[in-house]
């Protein structure tokens, strides 16, 4: 494929969002649109996301993106084409009594906006999940069809679909710059060629603020470092999966995972202190002492897993801004769209991201009319976007 010297719209990243963005702009007919990435498709932040699939937000803008967003997971090969590798595990998030009421609310609000959840005691807890130590929860949320996906295989599906409806994908290309001048975007510098355009959305995760900088735009997000731990379930456990819990009592998420494991990750907010100041170099080994906390958390939530074996983890990274949510946005230049700032929770969302930003730039309507929710301004104003809860990462 020719490098071309033009396009109507250039996408920076690759990741679940670039890619999303791809699909849902070539699918409202828009054209001559290239999709650059600098490693391969998913081979950021995405390709180790845990990629859980939950509606439990307490905003109600992102709780009816994670909404819309799952129904076209489910529906993928229909909507999208090719696979998600969408598994339905049903989901849970366990309060302590400080949260009870908080959760009963949202609860209320997610079922007035159609999600299937329910509040359910820790007896019934213990009945879909007998492993589980209910004894200091009284209730949780329970979404039966949650689930999570692959995130590699979505991007590549995502990327597949763009480009079966003319997307130019590019991937292994790096952007030096977004040129401009005092007005507008005028065109990208990679290491291929310059590409002119007048539109250029960047959707670079943690590596936005220095793609941006350049252009006098500050933005407050900043990288930090993401761990998983897996564990084999002992053969007692004879189930292949169990739910995924969002775990506020004891800070920690779980997932099944393939091969009768399981994942573990934390959803302490103290995570956004381990700070990776260069997205391209960071710790990627598991820390001992963040093992040997979600071990012990995880036995004492499974009593059951303490018999389990440590398989080993990954680190990812989380691109975090003030207030846990994403900037989705035109700043600075005319014609650049920042989308950017997911903090840990933007694989899920990602099918409305795609419809919202192309609705955005070609200025459509989407399904989510409030894309100025996730503006760019609410940081110097300071109008920051306020779950209901102190778990930051929840929404
Ligand atoms: C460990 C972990 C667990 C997670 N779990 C969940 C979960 O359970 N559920 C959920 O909803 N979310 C989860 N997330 C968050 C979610 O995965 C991210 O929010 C989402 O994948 C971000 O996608 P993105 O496309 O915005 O960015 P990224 O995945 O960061 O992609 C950006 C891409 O841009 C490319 N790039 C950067 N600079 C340039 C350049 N100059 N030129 C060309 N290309 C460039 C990068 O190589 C990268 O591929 C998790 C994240 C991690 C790390």
């Amino acid at each position: 494929m020719t490098f071309p010297r033009a396009a109507d719209v250039v996408i920076i990243g690759g990741g679940v969002n670039g890619a999303s963005i791809a699909f849902n702009l070539a699918e409202r007919r828009v054209r001559n649109i290239v999709l650059l990435e600098k490693e391969t498709l998913a081979g950021g932040p995405t390709g180790r996301s845990s990629a859980i699939l939950r509606q439990h937000y307490s905003n109600e803008v992102t709780a009816r993106m994670a909404f819309n967003s799952l129904k076209e997971f489910q529906e993928f090969s229909h909507k999208v084409g090719g696979e998600c590798g969408y598994v339905k595990t049903g989901f849970m998030i366990i309060v302590d009594a400080r949260d009870a009421d908080r959760l009963k609310q949202n609860v209320a609000m997610q079922q007035r906006i159609g999600i299937k959840t329910q509040l359910i005691t820790a007896n019934e807890v213990k009945q879909i999940d007998p492993y589980l130590c209910t004894e200091d929860f009284l209730y949780a949320a329970y979404e039966p069809e949650a689930g999570h996906a692959d995130p590699v295989l979505t991007t590549s599906s995502y990327g597949e679909a763009a480009k079966r409806l003319g997307v130019q994908v590019f991937q292994k290309t790096f952007v030096r710059s977004v040129k401009a001048n005092s007005s507008r975007v005028l065109g990208v510098e990679t290491d291929k060629g310059t590409i002119e355009t007048q539109t250029v959305i960047a959707a670079v995760g943690p590596w936005t603020p220095m793609l941006v900088a350049p252009l006098g735009i500050s933005l407050p997000i900043h990288a930090c470092r993401a761990q998983i731990c897996i564990v084999e379930r002992p053969a007692q456990m004879k189930e292949e999966v169990h739910p995924i819990y969002a775990d506020f009592v004891s800070s920690i998420y779980l997932r099944p995972e393939e091969g009768r494991q399981t994942l573990v990750g934390s959803i302490d907010p103290k995570e956004a202190e381990d700070r990776a100041p260069n997205p391209d170099s960071y710790k990627e080994a598991v820390d001992t002492h963040f093992r040997d906390e979600m071990l012990e958390k995880l036995a004492k939530r499974v009593p059951i897993l303490k018999n389990g074996l440590y398989k080993g983890g990954w680190v990812g990274l989380y691109d975090i801004t003030p207030d846990w949510h994403p900037v989705i946005d035109q700043v600075g230049p005319e014609g650049l769209f920042i989308v950017a700032g997911f903090s840990g929770h933007g694989f899920k969302l990602a099918p409305a991201t795609g419809d919202m930003v192309a609705d955005l730039v070609t200025g459509g309507k989407s399904a989510v009319p409030d894309v100025k929710f996730f503006n760019y301004d609410r940081f110097a104003k300071k109008q920051y976007i306020r779950g209901q809860y102190e778990y930051s990462i929840a929404g």
